[in-house]
């Protein structure tokens, strides 16, 4: 006899796009269950609460849209609003919306496998037990599995060792301490200047510049805020115009179709309004690397007009294109190297030999340290699905599927996986995008295919092989046309020793939200209904 499934739905993840992804599925009428790893919702705002962790998106952006009340009765206090207020906001829609009573927090999925005879997925979790599900979604997060460094001899330290993306639950006081922080990312670039500010001194481990756009972060100014909200739904759908989704337009002219003057002062214009519409200065940042390398070199005038010591100046000033990497949004970072307790070392000239008991030792010297912050960043976008370690049809392993890369229908759906969605999965604009109006669209479309499906009488869903390989092929020759894939970052999984060179995220989110229009208009083409 074949077994029935406990849960129509399994979600795995409760932060922003688990979260919203159960309201909509209990609005479907199914019986879901969510996992979550973490001890209470939010996700990456609940795990990334390093000192100085806040969105770099506009927080009236940076916000759900799927319900008019929760838009008008929340305020965010700040332009970009600090890690506590977001994580307090995420806690606010879990109350508001009644839905912690459908988590299982403090728990984490160790397998999820496919049976093909029941038609369901058997879901193993840490403590030991096995829920079965109908439906499996991963709205498990694009930056969520910590990337850990491979130095020699982490377990000999006698002090702490911190993941900016694993930061415990309490306040940590460096004080009087002596700190390193390893890497140079987003996260880093926010944290340094906080620690530095405690800190007795701080060693900064750099393996590679980052640019670091100033954020100009001020408190909300109420006028603009009523004015916003009164305004949300014409905002909202100009900001899904832009390749990013944010609101901020681009200027509508190359960087090389200007004189040097008017490039000049449109750069200097958009430095002073802060934040991440600095690339879209001009049109063709991404695409034309003549105009790249105009900004680019704007913003080195920058540094080193900032960083008193020239060659610390110059260690801190990129080579890659702007913006190949994630452009970061920083509050002092550069300045902070001014400071007479802090030092910079590129560890391409001196590199970490190993971590000691009390210390780090490099090629030519011993820094004692108290503690030690990893701001090495994430195993991006497939690091947490292939955690899951998923089985699909014929016991497929999606790790061993996506050994040459991962491969996705829509970034939402997998050939041979039955049943199994994603939410801003690769192949998605996710990363590339403002995550929350990106995660809404995700899940708005995964409820339309089940909805679709339920309607139909249908039950399993799958994605073609032949459309999940023309969307590849789609999101490889998009991307082939702008500068990404032409430095180490980690939307190419470079960022991990042995991942794939593939880039993973879609550029361009009106491009692709008018493509998934299209397939629903067409009876969501690409996927099997059976
Ligand atoms: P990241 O951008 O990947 O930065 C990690 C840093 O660690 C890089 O400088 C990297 O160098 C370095 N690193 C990695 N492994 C290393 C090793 N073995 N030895 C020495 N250095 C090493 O990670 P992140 O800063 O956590 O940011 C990840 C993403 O999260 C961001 O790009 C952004 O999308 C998001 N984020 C957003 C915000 C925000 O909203 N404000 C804040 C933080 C993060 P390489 O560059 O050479 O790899």
């Amino acid at each position: 006899m074949s077994q029935k499934a406990e849960f129509d739905t399994i979600v795995v993840g409760a932060g922003f796009a688990g979260m919203y992804m159960l309201y909509r599925l209990r609005m479907l009428g199914h019986r879901v269950l969510v996992i979550e790893k973490g001890g209470g919702v939010g996700g990456t705002w609940y795990w990334n609460r390093y000192p100085g962790a806040r969105c770099d998106v506009p927080s009236m952006e940076y916000s759900y849209q799927f319900d008019h009340q929760l838009q008008q009765e929340w305020n965010w206090s700040e332009r970009y609003s600090p890690q506590p207020e977001i994580l307090r906001y995420a806690n606010h829609v879990a109350d508001r919306f009644q839905l912690r009573s459908d988590i299982l927090f403090n728990t984490t999925v160790i397998s999820a496998d496919y049976e093909d005879e029941n038609n369901l997925w058997k879901i193993a979790t840490n403590d030991q037990t096995i829920k079965t599900a109908t439906y499996l979604i991963a709205a498990t997060g694009c930056l969520s599995s910590p990337n850990e460094p491979t130095i020699s001899n982490p377990g000999e330290f006698s002090g702490e060792i911190y993941h900016t993306g694993r930061w415990p639950n309490e306040q940590i006081d460096f004080s009087n301490k002596n700190v390193a922080v390893i890497g140079t990312g987003s996260s880093a670039i926010q944290a340094i200047p906080v620690i530095a500010k405690q800190a007795k001194h701080l060693t900064v481990f750099q393996r590679t510049a980052n640019y670091a756009v100033p954020a100009r972060n001020a408190k909300t100014d109420p006028v603009e805020r009523d004015h916003f909200k009164k305004n949300y739904k014409k905002f909202r759908k100009l900001a899904a115009t832009t390749r990013n989704g944010q609101l901020a337009q681009p200027y509508d002219k190359s960087a090389i179709a200007v004189n040097q003057r008017d490039r000049k002062k449109q750069y200097e214009a958009r430095w002073q309004q802060g934040g991440l519409p600095f690339i879209g200065s001009f049109n063709d940042l991404i695409i034309n690397q003549k105009s790249n390398q105009t900004a680019a070199e704007f913003v080195k005038q920058k540094i080193r007009e900032t960083v008193k010591d020239p060659k610390t100046a110059a260690i801190l000033s990129p080579t890659s294109p702007i913006g190949c990497k994630r452009l970061c949004v920083d509050s002092g970072y550069y300045e902070t190297f001014n400071q007479p307790n802090v030092t910079l070392i590129d560890i391409n000239q001196t590199p970490i030999d190993s971590i000691t008991s009390n210390g780090i030792t490099t090629s030519t010297k011993k820094i004692e340290l108290d503690s030690i912050v990893m701001a090495t960043g994430f195993d991006a976008m497939t690091g947490s699905l292939e955690k899951m370690n998923i089985s699909g049809r014929n016991g497929v392993k999606l790790k061993e599927r996506w050994n040459a890369g991962p491969k996705t229908y829509l970034g939402i759906a997998c050939n041979d996986y039955p049943n199994f969605f994603m939410i801003t999965g690769p192949g998605s604009p996710s990363v590339l995008t403002n995550m929350l109006p990106t995660i809404e669209q995700h899940v708005n479309l995964v409820n339309d295919i089940l909805s679709h499906a339920k309607k139909h009488g249908r039950q399993n869903i799958e994605a073609t092989a032949e459309a999940q390989d023309t969307w590849h092929d789609h999101v490889n020759e998009i991307a082939s046309k702008t500068i990404y894939p032409s430095c180490n970052s980690w939307y190419l999984g470079a960022n991990v020793a042995g991942k794939p060179r593939v880039f993973m995220p879609y550029v361009g989110f009106p491009d692709y939200v008018a493509r998934c229009e299209k397939i629903a208009q067409d009876g969501f083409t690409g996927f099997c209904f059976s």
